[in-house]
């Protein structure tokens, strides 16, 4: 028989204990909830705090407001509402669980993923720095440091993903920041994370892994020494593809920094948008766990399928970083990406976009990380406007097919992958 004392043991737990030691399962459920204290009026749920402002009780009031965040000798008060732009409790209470999630000191929240990596790179990056990032990286990343930063005279160096080497010797004495993803879009190639740190620290240069892809069940890219963590929050994150975000997530200093310049520079997350998050959040673990599942089942298929030329995901023997991510991710996402074999008498182009149109359950759409699978041709979606050798010369084939999968039922994913293989 149960006795009240073994009740109440695991209250205490994720009580007045503080939930750091515990599991990310339990952690996303929790987020950083270091008490029972109540939320007002005694709500489960982080209420949404729906104000453009906030009110002072005299002058007095807003003096004390005032000199707590000039000498940050109160941090409740400092902590308290101001103006929207500077800061909202309901946004304020999903980036503690995200700061948390990744095991970090404090997160920044932003209206989009790409919202996050441009506030960032415009706030830490002087004028005339030098920034290396790595091929297979998130394209609108690559522009905005190539066309946009180069008017403020930053240079960009880009190695191959998984070339340490190269790295290393890309380094010069203007390099400030080193920027890469892991799992890589849309070859997931994985980043030896513990190797990149080492490297930028030796040469005192900072890290910054978008890991958008990965989300923190999978790897804490933190915890391998890397300085500051992003996510495209549209995806994973939130799960449910209805919202955009984006989240920063590292030291404090740091952090505190771009919670300044993202005061100037405007880009916050609305509180309605962070409530969604902050629900999608709850079930990350459950979500990722079966995607992590029904995606290596779907990879170990298409591997052994006669009209599959290749396929890559990381949790295959056959990926190049097969080992590197057996080391340091506890799964291997939900996306893989796999090219079709060509046919006589068809472009290669052809024949991938009538595999792709009598798939029936994943739906034609760019994004993923949501609950409903999506299917891409890459070659139509984000590279349109390139020639098949433009393509090929940054590695887009045109027979390739990204597949980024929900968490429908295993077996009628594979049914409906085998049913269009059969049709082409
Ligand atoms: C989607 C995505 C982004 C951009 O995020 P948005 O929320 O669309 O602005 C950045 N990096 C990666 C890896 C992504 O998948």
């Amino acid at each position: 028989m149960t006795t009240v004392s073994e009740l109440i043991q695991p209250r205490e737990l994720i009580g007045d204990t503080g939930l750091r030691p515990h599991s990310p399962l339990t952690r996303a459920v929790h987020g950083h909830r270091q008490s029972r204290r109540p939320h007002p009026h005694h709500a489960l749920t982080t209420p949404i705090v729906q104000t453009a402002t906030y009110t002072f009780k005299n002058s007095a009031d807003l003096c004390a407001f005032m000199e707590a965040k000039m000498w940050g000798n109160d941090p409740e008060m400092a902590e308290r509402g101001e103006y929207g732009r500077y800061g909202n409790p309901t946004v304020r209470s999903v980036e503690k669980r995200l700061a948390t999630l990744e095991e970090g000191d404090d997160a920044l929240l932003f209206p989009t993923g790409m919202a996050a990596i441009t506030n960032v790179l415009l706030s830490i990056l002087p004028a005339g720095a030098h920034v290396i990032f790595t091929d297979d990286c998130y394209r609108k990343t690559r522009q905005f440091c190539n066309s946009f930063l180069r008017r403020f005279g930053i240079e960009t160096s880009q190695v191959p993903v998984g070339d340490y080497a190269a790295l290393e010797q890309a380094i010069q004495a203007n390099t400030r920041l080193i920027i890469s993803e892991s799992p890589t879009n849309p070859y997931l190639r994985v980043v030896d994370l513990e190797r990149l740190a080492d490297i930028a620290h030796r040469h005192r240069v900072k890290t910054l892994i978008d890991a958008t892809f990965a989300t923190p069940i999978n790897v804490r890219p933190l915890q391998f020494g890397i300085d500051l963590v992003i996510h495209s929050a549209t995806k994973y994150l939130s799960g449910h593809n209805d919202i955009m975000a984006g989240v920063a997530v590292g030291e404090a200093g740091l952090i505190h920094a771009l919670r300044q310049s993202q005061g100037m520079l405007g880009g916050v997350l609305d509180p309605h948008a962070a409530a969604l998050l902050e629900r999608g959040l709850k079930t990350l673990a459950l979500r990722v766990r079966q995607q992590n599942q029904t995606t290596q089942s779907i990879a170990s298929y298409l591997e052994t399928h006669p009209k599959i030329e290749q396929v890559w995901y990381p949790g295959l023997s056959s990926h190049p970083d097969y080992a590197i991510a057996q080391a340091q991710m506890s799964g291997f996402g939900g996306v893989v990406s796999f090219t079709i074999k060509p046919i006589a008498g068809e472009t290669p182009l052809a024949t991938t976009s009538r595999f792709i149109d009598a798939v029936t359950i994943p739906l034609i759409a760019p994004s993923l990380g949501g609950v409903e699978s999506l299917i891409e041709q890459p070659a139509l979606m984000s590279y349109y406007e390139l020639s098949t050798e433009e393509r090929l010369a940054i590695g887009v084939r045109d027979n390739l097919v990204r597949l980024a999968v929900g968490i429908e039922d295993e077996n009628d994913i594979l049914t409906d992958l085998e049913q269009a293989l059969a049709q082409i």
